[in-house]
């Protein structure tokens, strides 16, 4: 990230020149690298007792309004866009190149100078669509005769084909029972909102409403690309379109039913599947067999068996897909292939997607520049390629190193926690928790065994759309060779530029990519107090999502086995109760926080900060009156925790959140911790009446 001469801003902390990207600041590099923490982020006229994210975050939030091209704005935005602003200097150093040393440095120039090639892209308009168009109306011509195994078939190619999954989605994940083999699964899917709740919540009639208009001028458009207005045609295929997607919605889980590792377990034959829906709809349905072969080229019988997630979504489908008109069908494939591929059509589609997508679903007001787009597609089809690169530029070696020491306190606090957890009563339960933590992988940085992109072709003859295409076809045929096959322990479901972190159930492993490891989370010049609050809670999170509410239902080998006395697991439960109703009382825009929906990304935060203070307060030189800017190494340790959690948001933003993400908002993940833990209503004084502070009976404490 270079300094810009154009906008002479100063850091208010510290009068250093401002690190600026476009027209928004970052942070200051000098006054978050090094100290960890600066007071000018902080608002010290806010009572830390109570509302400690304010106190912790208010000035940062004053002087880090949202840019008009995002939701919002936080730690995690603003490292990706430093992560972009990176990648964007390595495309432009291979273009600089006459010639590739290796052919994944070709493939990212040739497909990024694409990705900006908005000329081509604009002259071609929605011709790159013409192939899958034309698969359309053999499917539906199929349907219309009747030759349901032909019809199944065109269904199941265009997603390897074109990456576009109407009616139900397929992957390959390893077998819950069986983590060693992976499997087949067929999940809900089909909808172009982004969840079924938009369907039938009450206060979303606003949504519908507007996204009926957006299918009609969408199919509009795609008749005529210069059209202004959806024709009569269009708004009444828009109306039958969302009529059928309410109908496949209503088959959906809710993403709280969908988080369950046992109702999402139903392993069975493709003919058992077949004759399910035959059973369900008393009539002809699509026929899996013939779909799940046009869809990995394999005969069926080579699949083995598979997974079916949610089993009512894909009766029901299997029912619609066959007995809704063949006009119906069409309309419906048509507006998933153009809703899919709109992104990287000429302006008008992009527009028209941004409106409805971005602007009246997420409440962001600009289109992000081309060059943040077209990155965002590079990472999407080359994402190890450029991750590749990436680390060898970026990622120093030696943060791993200091990494994995923090990954290890924070392993021993949970040991040492496993072992004295005092509700835990049986000897085995303990036993089989402390084996399963003994087994964690753990993977830092980026992957020992990078992406293999021969088969992926690329040229420059190709258009971006067509060269979209190709690659969602390889990764798609990816998922397709670990189908009934042995799993593979060394793939990656992060990029190493992305700034997150996750755990595997399945594989018992939790992950840090290279980019988690910078400022705020980790500073290889900070002190400990602010590593442990930072990385070492994201670490700590991590770990406990192995004990978590759906984690705790995995055993040592990554296998859905319940290793639990009855007596234990009831204990746990009413834990995870006590965590539900706490996030359940806390409010955005007048919404309460789906308790249930996001109880295990709470538990994980909760435990996560509980052992990485355990861990801070472990290490050798830990002094606990000492200061560092007149705060003691547990204030810091909360403070670096809070303004990993620092954020400015849309109100449209906050509330589709509320919707569909299990994580809690900012601002709870921030305090509701805290409010449990008493090291830190020590820290900041924070007694009875205060809302920081959470009487001992209303407290919980799983780990
Ligand atoms: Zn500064
Ligand atoms: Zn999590």
């Amino acid at each position: 990230m270079s300094l810009s001469t154009e906008h002479p801003l100063k850091c208010p902390c510290c009068n250093n020149p401002w690190s600026t990207t476009g027209d928004f600041a970052l942070f200051c590099g000098v006054c978050e690298t090094g100290k960890g923490l600066s007071r000018s982020n902080m608002d010290l006229s806010v009572d830390p007792t109570v509302n400690f994210y304010r106190y912790a975050n208010g000035g940062w939030m004053e002087k880090n309004p949202i840019p008009p091209e995002y939701p919002a704005w936080n730690t995690f935005l603003a490292l990706h866009t430093t992560s972009q602003e990176r990648c964007k200097d390595l495309l432009q150093d291979l273009k600089q190149k006459e010639r590739h040393d290796d052919e994944n440095a070709r493939k990212l120039s040739v497909f990024y100078t694409a990705a900006m090639d908005e000329a081509k892209i604009e002259a071609l308009g929605v011709q790159p669509l013409e192939p899958a168009m034309q698969m359309i109306q053999a499917a539906v011509a199929a349907l219309r005769n009747g030759d349901i195994a032909a019809y199944s078939k065109l269904l199941g190619i265009f997603p390897a084909k074109y990456g576009i999954y109407p009616f139900f989605n397929t992957s390959a994940s390893p077998d819950a029972k069986n983590a060693s083999h992976t499997l087949c699964n067929l999940s809900q899917g089909g909808l172009g909102l982004p969840d079924r709740d938009y369907y039938f919540d009450e206060d979303k009639q606003d949504k519908r409403d507007a996204y009926q208009k957006h299918i009609a001028l969408m199919l509009t458009l795609l008749e005529d690309p210069s059209a202004t207005d959806s024709t009569e045609a269009s708004l009444h295929a828009a109306e039958l379109v969302a009529e059928l997607e309410r109908k496949i919605a209503h088959a959906h889980m809710t993403r709280t039913e969908n988080r369950d590792p046992d109702a999402t377990y139903n392993k069975m034959t493709i003919t058992q599947l077949t004759e399910g829906a035959q059973e369900k709809a008393g009539g002809m349905v699509l026929d899996f067999g013939s779909y799940l072969e046009g869809s990995t080229g394999k005969p069926a019988a080579g699949l083995g068996s598979i997974n079916v997630r949610n089993v009512a979504a894909l009766l029901c489908v299997g029912d619609l897909a066959v007995t809704t008109s063949p006009e119906i069908v069409e309309s419906y494939l048509k507006w998933h292939t153009i809703t899919s591929c709109a992104p990287y059509l000429s302006s008008t589609f992009v527009q028209e997607n941004f409106n409805f997508f971005e602007k009246t679903l997420s409440g962001t007001q600009e289109m992000k520049p081309r060059w943040k787009r077209a990155m965002a597609f590079t990472e999407k089809a080359l994402g190890e390629a450029l991750g590749q690169i990436y680390c060898k530029r970026y990622f120093d070696e030696s943060s791993k190193i200091q990494a994995l020491k923090i990954v290890e306190a924070v392993r021993q606090a949970l040991e040492a926690r496993l072992n004295e957890v005092e509700w835990m009563k049986s000897a085995t339960t303990r036993e089989q928790a402390l084996k399963k933590m003994s087994r964690f992988h753990v993977k830092i940085g980026y992957p020992n065994k990078w992406i293999d992109y021969t088969k992926l072709k690329i040229t420059e003859r190709d258009d971006l759309m067509t060269m979209i295409f190709q690659s969602r076809a390889f990764e798609h045929a990816r998922e397709v060779d670990e189908i009934n096959a042995p799993t593979d322990r060394e793939k990656w479901f992060m990029t190493p530029q992305t700034v997150n972190a996750y755990y595997h159930p399945s594989l018992n492993e939790i992950v840090f990519p290279a980019a988690i490891l910078q400022p705020p989370f980790f500073d290889s010049n900070a002190d400990d107090s602010i590593n442990f609050g930072a990385m070492g809670a994201v670490v700590g999170h991590e770990m406990t999502h192995a004990f978590d509410d759906k984690g705790r239902k995995y055993n040592f080998e990554g296998e859905l086995l319940d290793w639990w006395t009855e007596e234990d697991g009831a204990e746990y439960e009413k834990r995870v109760k006590v965590m539900v109703d706490q996030a359940s009382e806390f409010h955005v825009h007048g919404k309460p926080v789906q308790g249930k929906l996001t109880s295990g990304e709470n538990i994980a935060d909760l435990g996560g900060l509980r052992l990485a203070l355990r861990a801070l307060k472990s290490q050798p030189d830990f002094e606990p009156s000492s200061q560092i800017d007149g705060f003691t190494p547990v204030q810091r340790f909360f403070l670096a925790w809070a303004q990993c959690w620092r954020q400015n948001i849309t109100e449209e933003r906050s509330l589709q959140l509320l919707t569909l993400d299990p994580h809690g908002p900012n601002e709870l993940r921030c305090n509701g911790p805290l409010q449990n833990m008493s090291d830190f209503h020590d820290a900041f004084s924070a007694g009875p009446g205060s809302p920081m502070y959470r009487e001992n009976e209303t407290r919980v404490d799983i780990w």
